[in-house]
């Protein structure tokens, strides 16, 4: 059984535990400080990652954790329990494995899903010197999600906009204006940010130096908040049929491909992903991207709490007591505290790493 005492309460604490248990496994350990960020408790922050097996391995597997910060709470669990549990034992000569801890620290270490600039990491691997994508559905939700006060009556009123959006425009132009990505609101949801993020650059830094010299790379983006209680969702966004799309569907089954329990109906064209751009910093290389997101709550529950965080970040100050009670909602939204949910991500987490680490040999 899963031990769940691997998870834990500070990015600091994480931090900690995910470096013991790598250098208990031999890893090779790497560390990209921000270089003005800091943690709650004016800590520093880092991009901190262990290799396992031989650097210059042709084959190399990266699991990153925490691009949507408070989210990588999650994988820093799933990492650290993946090598207590004896991993770098079971990777074969040729293949190595590069775990990247707290891929955004600030969100990671202030437990939330975005950067110090507010920015969604996932929506901020954009080519910044052209004109940014333009979102015109999420401008015309932004303010009827931007409540001055956070009572059941406003909060039936944010969901009463986004319901007659979607009535109005379907599910999928719904999709795409909330959660698709938007350079236009910087106070705003899944804002894709006006620059790259220091861990925008920082992971492409860490892609480069540790995976550089592959022949054959893979990525998975652990994340939580999409998908049922106690299972997960792969997300791949690889042409159906392309060579790439037929690795992850041989190496994980048809479920890393047909988004089997997905809780959005449509999921958005997303802008700006990390694992896209793992891919470009790759071009020597034969490359296989996924995301896998635990199920955390409904999506109602996960909107909800995504809005919040901006009523959190505007409002905070106003109301302290009633801010405390919405922070408590988001954290357990994004990081469940029940040991069932969370012995569930263990055991999950350590079948589909070894099946990665398996099929990249193949
Ligand atoms: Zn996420």
């Amino acid at each position: 059984m899963a031990d769940v005492s691997i998870y834990c309460a500070s990015y600091s604490e994480a931090r900690r535990r995910f470096i013991d248990a790598a250098r208990a496994s031999g890893a090779q350990l790497a560390h990209y400080p921000h270089p003005h960020a800091r943690g709650p408790g004016g800590e520093a922050l880092f991009l901190d990652a262990a290799t396992l097996g031989r650097p210059d391995a042709p084959n190399v597997i990266v699991i990153g954790s925490g691009t949507h910060g408070i989210e990588g709470y999650t994988g820093s669990a799933a990492q650290s329990a993946w090598m207590a549990d004896g991993g770098a034992r079971r990777i074969p000569a040729g293949t190595a494995l590069v775990l990247l801890h707290a891929l955004n620290p600030w969100g990671f270490a202030h437990g939330q899903r975005v950067t110090e600039e507010n920015v969604d990491l996932n929506r901020n691997f954009v080519d910044h010197t052209k004109p940014y994508p333009e979102n015109p559905g999420y401008g015309e939700l932004h303010p009827r999600i931007s409540p001055e006060g956070w009572d059941e009556a406003s909060i039936v009123g944010v969901f009463a906009a986004l319901d007659a959006f979607r009535d109005r425009y379907g599910e999928q132009a719904f999709s795409d204006a909330l959660n698709g990505g938007q350079y236009s609101h910087p106070d705003g949801l899944f804002f894709g940010g006006q620059r790259a993020q220091w861990a925008n650059s920082a992971f492409r830094n860490a892609v480069r130096t540790h995976a550089g010299h592959a022949r054959r790379a893979a990525i998975i983006d652990l994340h939580t908040g999409i998908g049922p209680y106690l299972d997960h969702v792969f997300l791949c966004f690889h042409e159906p049929g392309s060579p790439a799309y037929e690795r992850a569907r041989a190496w994980w089954g048809e479920r890393a491909v047909n988004r089997q329990g997905s809780t959005h109906k449509a999921l958005a064209h997303y802008r700006g992903l990390l694992i896209d751009a793992f891919r470009a910093e790759l071009p020597q290389a034969e490359t296989t991207a996924v995301v896998v997101e635990f199920g955390t709550r409904t999506r109602v529950e996960m909107q909800r709490a995504g809005i919040s965080l901006r009523w959190l970040r505007c409002h905070e100050q106003r109301a302290p007591e009633l801010a405390r009670a919405v922070r408590a909602e988001y954290v357990e939204a994004f990081y469940p505290s029940d040991p069932r949910w969370r012995e569930a991500v263990l055991a999950q987490s350590r079948v589909f790493f070894d099946q990665a680490v398996a099929g990249i040999g193949s």
